[in-house]
């Protein structure tokens, strides 16, 4: 089953938290902008933009406001595309885009995600778990992969990376245990998996036994039968925000690392349980029915092997648009310009990564914006 929409919950948000500290540390934003020819600012340029839009070389404003209202409504969980917004960034710009992120203007109050991810066109991509391709035919023919929707806030990034992944994934069937513990269902995240990547999991080499003290795996099970293990903070839906590079696993569901390069098996907790987060090292605490490893044969198995992506399926084109009922103020459109600058590796970061910089160098998205009209 091909899940329209993703919804992803407060651990992002605890995440973005975290990096809004982060963020501090870098540079601020250059007071020269990069592209001269796309700024409204100076006056001999003031005519250079279309009416309703204020454009930077990686970033739009455009104040529409239908597009405005539903991405307020798609972060309220009130809608579950952004066919508005879509066409009224192609009304400006050329179809030659794969993935469009559009924001709100400003936080908004009752959102029920940080940043929500729908998908407009996929083929049927082998060994994603995937039985069909995708088309929703609310969305504008074209290009068109997949849209973000995205609370801008003054955090000045966001699971940029993560969204982008769910074109990818994960949909691996629910038998191999991923994307859940004994009481929640996280969705198409890894859940309580050793993944440790941008759709969430632990990592292994932080697992230890409660009992006795630092042992590392296998743990013996206490007279009640559970398994007591800790392990260095995780969240079973993300990590990190765009600090956090692409797992391997992640990779192979881009069609970016080979399946020889996967560590396999992978273990998974099964019934696991979070009891408690030690505020001072910050080591969770989990009860855990059962440990099981699932091999990436296992996966091949059941859904076919992912091919290597071709050089079409590595270059992507992204736009960062944001929509108004009223010019945003300047400030706010630089914050996102240089937000859509570092994930398209134009702009460096101390602790934030690009996509291309989140891939390892094996593919790219180039977040600079075409003329528009
Ligand atoms: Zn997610």
């Amino acid at each position: 089953m091909t899940r329209p929409t993703v919804q992803d919950d407060t651990v992002i948000k605890v995440a973005l938290v975290t990096l809004a500290a982060l963020c501090h540390c870098d540079p601020a934003p250059g007071a020269a902008p990069v592209d001269g020819a796309a700024v409204v600012d100076g006056p001999a340029l003031a005519d250079a933009a279309p009416e309703g839009l204020q454009l930077r070389p990686h970033a739009v404003n455009i104040v529409d406001a239908e597009a405005a209202r539903e991405v307020r409504e798609y972060m309220l969980g009130r809608a579950s595309v952004l066919p508005a917004g879509a066409r009224a960034f192609l009304a400006h710009f050329e179809d030659s885009y794969d993935f469009l992120y559009v924001f709100t203007d400003g936080p908004v109050e009752g959102a029920t995600a940080a940043a929500k991810f729908s998908v407009a066109r996929r083929p049927l991509l082998q060994g994603l778990g995937l039985s069909r391709a995708a088309s929703d035919p609310r969305y504008p023919a074209g290009r068109l992969r997949g849209v973000v929707g995205v609370v801008l806030n003054a955090v000045g990034n966001g699971p940029t990376l993560h969204e982008t992944l769910h074109y990818w994934g994960m949909f691996f069937d629910a038998r191999f245990g991923f994307g859940r513990d004994r009481d929640t269902n996280f969705g198409p995240h890894w859940g309580l998996a050793d993944v440790a990547g941008q759709l969430g999991g632990f990592d292994l080499g932080t697992v230890r036994c409660a009992a006795p003290p630092d042992a590392a795996p296998p743990c013996a099970p206490d007279p009640d039968g559970l398994l007591r293990m800790t392990a260095a903070t995780f969240g079973p839906n993300a990590n990190g925000g765009d600090a956090r590079a692409y797992a391997p696993l992640e990779l192979y569901l881009m069609g970016l690392l080979p399946r020889a390069e996967v560590p396999s098996p992978i273990t998974v907790w099964e019934g696991g349980h979070f009891v408690s987060r030690d505020p001072r090292t910050g080591r969770m605490l989990f009860e855990v029915r059962a440990t099981r490893t699932v091999t990436l044969d296992a996966i091949v198995a059941l859904h076919g092997e992912r091919p290597p992506a071709p050089p079409e399926e590595r270059a992507f084109r992204g736009a960062f648009v944001a929509f108004s009922e009223a010019p945003m103020p300047a400030s706010r459109l630089d914050a996102l310009e240089r937000w859509a600058a570092i994930f398209g590796d134009d702009e460096p970061s101390r602790s934030l990564l690009s996509f291309a910089r989140a891939t390892g160098g094996r593919a790219t998205m180039n977040t600079r914006l075409g003329p528009a009209r």
